[in-house]
């Protein structure tokens, strides 16, 4: 198996690495409650593995996952680095226009930052970064939770429930113990009830999904020329606005979720196909309509 992951490669495999493809993936997470059933470092494991799985597919290295970021649960052991009102996000935006343009100055020239972690602040700084830095640094930077690879699965993220329990059961069999739960509901679990519905199967299905599409992404979006770039900016840009023009009016994080509800309807879920497909119009016709 191709060793992707960077902090592991000699100085002349990086070189080798970017010849062939100049993409780097940025997996991000947090230290959060994750129920009693799973580890605290589920959502930067997660990302970390999908990441790596994606880069031996589809070529492109992947950078030490970051564990930190916008609110969490108020739960136990649970590290909280910027609060989620205001939707400033100062420490995680921070770090990841720095690291944009480190990447950048290294000689990478598509980025993408997929974050395990994906409260509405958390997302929205990721994607808002994402966009400003395409516009910086004129290349591709894609910023997004896993979930948006895998909408039309059904997949709309949760906590801890059965999604993600389930993609820790693909991705890491031996970390999910759910016989530590009792009955629900269970404690910091939102969704539906893992004890009852988490299976490594349905886990492999959504990985899959989402690991041959970023590896898709990462091979081609180093390629795109300035009409797909500009074109691909211009549709995240459209999901970024309609994100900040909700936060705006929230007062709590209920308020922030405010702008998702209809992608958890359906709205939205050409979304992942198109991204892949590079139907970037289609997605600003679906981020106008929401
Ligand atoms: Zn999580």
């Amino acid at each position: 198996m191709t060793e992707t992951r960077l902090e592991w490669l000699m100085p002349t495999e990086v070189s080798a690495a970017l010849q062939q493809c100049p993409t780097l993936l940025l997996p991000l997470g947090t230290i959060e409650w994750h129920g009693l059933h799973n580890v605290m470092g589920l959502d930067a494991l997660k990302a970390h593995a999908l990441c790596v799985r994606a880069a031996q597919q589809g070529h492109g290295l992947v950078h030490p996952p970051i564990y930190g970021g916008v609110g969490g649960l108020e739960e136990p052991h649970t590290f909280i680095m910027d609060q989620e009102l205001p939707p400033d996000a100062p420490r995680l935006r921070g770090w990841l226009e720095q690291w944009c343009r480190e990447a950048y100055r290294n000689g990478f020239r598509a980025l993408i930052l997929l974050t395990g972690h994906y409260g509405p602040g958390q997302q929205l700084a990721v994607r808002e970064t994402a966009v400003r830095m395409s516009q910086t640094l004129g290349i591709p930077v894609l910023g997004t939770a896993e979930y948006f690879l895998a909408l039309d699965k059904k997949y709309y993220g949760d906590h801890a429930a059965y999604f993600e329990t389930s993609l820790m059961m693909h991705l890491f069999p031996e970390s999910v113990q759910l016989d530590r739960l009792g009955e629900a509901p269970h404690q910091g679990v939102g969704g539906r009830d893992p004890k009852r519905h988490a299976n490594a199967g349905a886990g492999r299905e959504l990985c899959d999904c989402i690991i041959s599409r970023l590896a898709t992404l990462a091979r081609r979006m180093p390629t795109w020329d300035e009409t797909t770039r500009t074109a691909f900016v211009r549709a995240e840009a459209e999901i970024v606005a309609l994100w900040q023009r909700h936060a705006r009016d929230a007062r709590d994080v209920v308020g922030l979720f405010a702008g998702w509800g209809a992608v958890y309807q359906g709205a939205f879920d050409d979304y992942s196909r198109a991204l892949t497909e590079e139907r970037f119009d289609d997605i600003a016709a679906l981020a106008a309509g929401l």
